[in-house]
């Protein structure tokens, strides 16, 4: 018999968590303004808002922070990092900074602008764009366009890499003569359409395309490690070859990056900008001065740079990437054994529930992913995150709200942190949801939001 996936470690420290009551949860969830980031974390049992910054670092990472080198200029702990950076993605150049959206400020600061009217006429094609992405785009003026394949937008269409450009999508986008594009961002993997990697053969082609309009191509790389595997275990010709390897490969088709290291670099904080070209680090390292911190640490501590140069390279071994991505589809099948429509195939970081199939009597101006989030949080204290049309904010030309093609639970699983006992836990919660999912048929107004990224802070109150 094949022996099973089985995790590459053991625990050594454990962290309680507690259960609640119904009851409790009821008073909580209505304090928090039914917005699941208004709540206490000790509100929250299994917590699957995000896998950002909530993994567990290793003992060779803890053992780094001590080594941890505090200079303010040439660091120890830098240059550790520079090397790692150097080895596994082949870029010379890089900027730390505190975290993804910190590297996205100071990229776009150096390529669209630094000011809410820079980017007036500009376009940033890719693949779905991340939500701090598309809020640095456009609060520059700038366009986010988003050229991802149409097979993404349907959570029940079986396709290896729904994280994929589409390259007629992307010519339009690039042709247009009435606008421009300072740079294309390809997001791997693409978390907005549910953590769906994108193929070598469409980073590869992605960058030819770009090269002839002469448009550099950066990755908004967060999981570049998980779509790595999913080029190995999905790819045909890169079954034999290296996680290492296809690493390397996929970030020749790139001039940069910018890297949330809070996802695949499994630190609790941190981030940086890669570059190929000298110029283009020199142009931007104008702006990390100024908004991060010198060159050699960048809003990050000596130590966090020590224990991110150790976080990359495990998250690039095999036995850790099959347990991670296997625990993610552990969660995937329970649900769908289930009779639980979740975003096929299943994602890198993130199970994705189609609440338009979950809740189907709950209008969507009345936000039927955040409604079954709210449910799900009530009925056993699991916290996702909806990735619906409070997240898709209000369209910044009109101000009418969005509605995008999919109103999806993001259940987010952090790495090396839950067992799968958690994850049966989750299921079954969501089981008993559904079970009472028919009587579901009204949602949540909003009674407060914020100018743009709204999902984070608004304030709901229940439809009447
Ligand atoms: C998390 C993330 C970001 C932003 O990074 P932070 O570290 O949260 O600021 C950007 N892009 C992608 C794809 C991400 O997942």
């Amino acid at each position: 018999m094949n022996l099973p996936w089985a995790e590459p470690y053991r625990i050594k420290t454990i962290e309680p968590i507690r259960r609640s009551t119904r009851a409790e949860r009821e008073s909580w969830i209505g304090s928090a303004k039914y917005n699941l980031f208004n709540l206490r974390s000790e509100q929250v049992y299994v917590d699957l808002i995000t896998d950002s910054g909530t993994g567990a670092m290793s003992s060779a990472q803890w053992a780094e922070m001590m080594l941890g080198d505090e200079s303010y200029a040439g660091a120890t702990s830098y240059y550790k990092l520079k090397e790692t950076i150097e080895t596994v993605f082949g870029f010379p150049y890089f900027l730390p900074t505190h975290q993804g959206r910190a590297a996205e400020n100071v990229l776009f600061s150096a390529m669209i602008g630094s000011g809410p009217e820079s980017g007036k006429g500009l376009i940033i094609p890719g693949n779905s764009h991340f939500d701090t992405t598309k809020g640095h785009i456009e609060f520059r003026g700038a366009h986010a366009v988003d050229c991802t394949i149409d097979e993404a937008f349907d959570t029940q269409v079986e396709h290896p890499f729904k994280g994929n450009v589409d390259l007629k999508k992307l010519d339009a986008a690039l042709s247009r003569k009435d606008v421009k594009a300072p740079l294309c961002l390809v997001t791997i993997t693409c978390n907005s359409s549910g953590g769906q990697p994108v193929s070598m053969a469409n980073l590869r082609e992605v960058s030819a395309l770009c090269r002839q309009y002469k448009v550099p191509v950066f990755f908004d790389s967060a999981r570049f490690a998980e779509n790595a595997y999913f080029i190995k275990t999905r790819e045909s010709g890169y079954a034999d070859k290296s996680i290492p390897a296809i690493v390397k490969e996929m970030f020749s088709y790139a001039d940069g990056c910018t890297m949330s290291s809070k996802k695949d670099g499994i630190v609790n904080i941190g981030g940086f900008i890669g570059f190929r070209s000298q110029e283009a680090w020199r142009k931007a390292s104008t702006f990390n001065i100024m908004f991060e911190g010198f060159n050699t640490y960048g809003g990050m501590a000596g130590r966090d740079m020590g224990a991110l140069s150790v976080g990359l390279r495990e998250a690039c071994e095999l036995d850790y990437l099959e347990s991670r991505v296997g625990q993610v589809a552990y969660l995937g099948q329970r649900l769908t054994d289930y009779g639980i429509a979740v975003q096929r195939p299943y994602g890198g970081h993130a199970i994705f529930v189609d609440a338009k199939k979950f809740l189907p009597k709950v209008p969507k101006e009345e936000f039927q992913a955040q409604t079954l989030g709210v449910e799900l949080y009530l009925e056993a204290g699991v916290r996702g995150v909806e990735i619906g049309a409070l997240l898709a904010d209000r369209d910044p030309d009109t101000h009418e709200n969005r509605y995008p093609a999919l109103e999806l639970l993001r259940l987010a699983i952090p790495r090396r942190v839950y067992t799968n006992a958690h994850m049966d836990y989750v299921a079954a919660a969501l089981a008993n949801v559904k079970e009472r999912a028919d009587g579901i048929r009204r949602g949540y107004r909003v009674a407060w939001e914020a100018p743009i990224m709204r999902h984070f802070t608004v304030e709901l109150t229940p439809a009447k």
